[in-house]
């Protein structure tokens, strides 16, 4: 079922969903059926499985010259998607990236999620690789998240890279993109940033998901002004509770995001990791009884495949 339906089906009641990271390439699926199984006690109606793009490695040869590759670290997004789907009977949302793709095989990838009877997707332009100081399209692949967006209303439109096929079953993905209520680190300003998110709106996106986010103000904002802007699909907050000191830094310096002042006190002021978590779930159970007061549709959580944090959370919620 489409996530759109899933939403207007709850009746405004708020949903619960995660997303999983693919395994390290090598390692069986039970990892992932680790990471879920103590999860669906809450219901998720829809399970988000990321997808990453290749990263370097270096090979040094018996000459000493180091040659410089390609390797995709963890592959296998839609094949979790549909695992997932088989054994517990819930809806899956692959990520679909523009790096590290072509258009040819971002296509066959979209025959594939067709084939499988999965609904929805999530279209992301994806980072710089680690080595690449800004993103650095794939030769024959997409720029931005609108343009892999176009390719994917284009099939469900029934029109495909290289022909037009006669008579052809059109595809029907509910399309999902990101939005980033302080704003995406590239963008001059968030005013571009929104006309961009506009833009995929217009063009077809039926749901967004938020970059985490750990002051409520900043998504109640950003729900305003999308409102103010016509942008009138769901607004999904992705919410990732902190579990380690390390993080008020990493998080912040990786997804460009605030961390509000008491929650650095209250993480600063504890004596040990433990300590640490219990703060950063606590701050999360508010953060998220605040938001279902709000009215969101659903509380989504990027749990890295650690399942722990996100339990608690919904064990104080649902
Ligand atoms: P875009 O919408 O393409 O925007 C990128 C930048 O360009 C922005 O600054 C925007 O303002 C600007 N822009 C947008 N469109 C245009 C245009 N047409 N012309 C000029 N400028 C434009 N990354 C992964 O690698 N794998 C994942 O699975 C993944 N999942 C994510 C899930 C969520 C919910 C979120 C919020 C992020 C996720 N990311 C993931 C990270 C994401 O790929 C990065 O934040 C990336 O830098 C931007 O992706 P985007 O789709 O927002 O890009």
């Amino acid at each position: 079922m489409k996530i759109t339906d899933h939403i207007k089906n709850a009746n405004g009641k708020t949903l619960f969903s995660f997303e999983l990271i693919p395994p390290l390439k090598g390692q069986s699926i039970q990892g992932i059926y680790n990471a879920i199984d103590p999860l669906m006690e809450f219901k998720p109606p829809f399970i988000d499985v990321t997808s990453l793009r290749e990263d370097y490695i270096y090979k040094q040869h018996d000459n000493g010259l180091l040659e410089k590759l390609s390797y995709r670290k963890r592959p296998g997004t839609i094949a979790i998607c549909a695992a997932i789907m088989n054994k517990y009977g819930v809806d899956t949302v692959p990520h679909l990236l523009c790096g590290g793709f072509t258009k040819d095989e971002t296509e066959n990838a979209l025959i594939d999620l067709n084939f499988l009877g999965i609904e929805n997707v999530l279209v992301l332009r994806g980072d710089a690789r680690r080595g690449d100081a800004t993103f650095v399209p794939t030769t024959g692949g997409h720029c931005y998240a609108t343009d892999l967006l176009q390719q994917v209303v284009n099939m469900n439109n029934g029109k495909y890279l290289h022909e037009d096929y006669d008579g052809i079953e059109k595809t029907n993905f509910c399309i999902g993109v990101a939005g980033y209520p302080e704003k995406h680190f590239e963008a001059p300003n968030l005013k571009s940033d929104f006309n961009y998110l506009k833009q995929k709106v217009d063009m077809g996106a039926e749901f967004i998901v938020t970059q985490m986010f750990f002051d409520n103000q900043k998504y109640f904002d950003f729900v305003r002004k999308c409102r103010e802007n016509d942008i009138n699909v769901p607004i999904i907050p992705g919410l990732k509770p902190i579990t380690a000191s390390k993080q008020l830094v990493s998080l912040s310096k990786t997804f460009f995001i605030d961390m509000p002042e008491d929650l650095c006190d209250a993480v600063n002021a504890c004596k040990t990791e433990k300590d640490v978590k219990e703060i950063g779930i606590e701050w999360m159970i508010n953060q998220c009884k605040e938001l279902v007061n709000f009215g969101v549709p659903v509380l989504h959580f990027y749990t890295m495949s650690n399942p722990g944090p996100t339990r608690r959370i919904a064990e104080a919620i649902f």
